[in-house]
């Protein structure tokens, strides 16, 4: 076995026991002859798994009881849509932040739906190199809602702060940082999140939300988009993504043993400091985004020459540091430390950048 320090931004690493434990009940799991992928979604088993991973995502992320916790498909992205068609009804205008990528595809979205949409905050214009800074004033009173993205998984950075919304629900995208520290659920309407960063396989899409917002869907709402239907239905109006939720309840199983989202905290502030503490110390490689929106999951640097940057990709691949290309439409590098990465996999990673920067003196 050769397994890689693999910094992909999405899919990303799986932490190695919890890929050793799914391949030793991949065929047979415990007594009942078959694989989690072949059985009924209503078998006493398979309720079994979905109840523990909801009961210990729960536990991991202290999230309180009147929330609803749905373990969804179509992504993240299918959300964008589903966020506005499910809480718009509740005063008809929606208010959003736009920090990034994923966060203006989710305004694009409501917009293309018709609704009046608003973007209250914005730092395009400075390449999304820090998160906005929203005070209450700037939401529109009658705004059923607000929608950030708390991590900008592109540009690599996050809101160091929870937007005071007061009574108007925070919806947030956490897609890239969920799990990755303790977060207090009670502040937000509704979080969701893609697994593909730092939770499962691609496949399921966790979303929670508040109960007193179930009920604000349109008339003519697509029942798959429906939270309260879904709700309802312990996340089973149809077949779930069933080995996706297995896989996401073995990282759940995974993250208890290791002490929670506290200890991951620690671990993940470990690495990412030790990576922005030797970026800061050099001036070979460039971090781009403002010291107090730095992500702790998705560090970006450049080194200010595109053919440099694409010769560091490729020899750090051929060192067994993958997938450090930055994002098609920014450039650069990007290194994805999410839960599963190593501390050892950034000394290595800081090592290697040690020794290109010597062998690759700029001009
Ligand atoms: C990856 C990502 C998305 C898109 O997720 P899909 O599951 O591919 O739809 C949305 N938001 C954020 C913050 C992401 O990192």
């Amino acid at each position: 076995m050769n397994r890689v320090y693999n910094f992909s931004a999405g899919p990303s690493m799986l932490p190695l026991p919890v890929l050793e434990k799914a391949a030793s009940e991949l065929v047979c799991y415990g007594d009942s002859g078959m694989s989690v992928m072949e059985m009924s979604h209503r078998s006493p088993d398979y309720e079994a798994i979905i109840g523990d991973a909801e009961s210990m995502l729960r536990k991991l992320m202290n999230i309180p009881d009147n929330y609803k916790v749905l373990f969804l498909q179509g992504g993240a992205s299918t959300q964008f849509a589903a966020v506005p068609l499910n809480l718009i009804r509740r005063t008809g205008k929606a208010d959003y932040v736009v920090s990034g990528q994923f966060s203006g595809k989710a305004f694009k979205e409501a917009q293309k739906l018709g609704y009046d949409v608003k973007c209250i905050a914005t730092t395009k214009e400075d390449n999304f190199d820090h998160v906005p800074a929203v005070t209450r004033d700037m939401i529109r009173p009658d705004a059923a809602y607000l929608h950030i993205c708390f991590n900008n998984t592109i540009y690599g950075t996050k809101f160091p702060y929870i937007p005071d919304t007061g009574d108007i629900p925070l919806v947030a995208d956490m897609s890239s940082c969920i799990l990755s520290e303790p977060v207090d659920v009670s502040r937000f309407g509704v979080i969701y999140a893609g697994a593909q960063k730092n939770m499962a396989p691609a496949g399921v899409t966790v979303v929670i939300v508040r109960d007193d917002l179930l009920d604000y869907a349109e008339e003519k709402m697509p029942t798959m988009l429906e939270w309260k239907t879904m709700a309802e239905n312990g996340s089973m109006y149809n077949t779930p993504p069933c080995y996706s939720i297995y896989m996401a309840k073995l990282v759940y199983e995974w993250l208890l043993g290791l002490g929670g989202l506290a200890e991951m905290k620690q671990r993940n502030e470990k690495k990412a400091g030790l990576l922005y503490a030797y970026l800061d110390s050099q001036s070979y490689y460039i971090a781009p985004v403002k010291k107090e929106s730095r992500s702790m999951m998705n560090v970006t640097f450049v080194t200010g020459n595109a053919d440099l940057d694409k010769k560091f990709a490729s020899e750090a691949a051929k060192a067994g540091l993958k997938n450090l290309k930055g994002h098609r439409s920014v450039g650069g590098m990007r290194a994805s430390i999410y839960n599963a990465m190593p501390y050892e996999g950034v000394e290595a990673l800081v090592a290697f950048m040690k020794r290109f920067a010597a062998d690759n003196p700029k001009a």
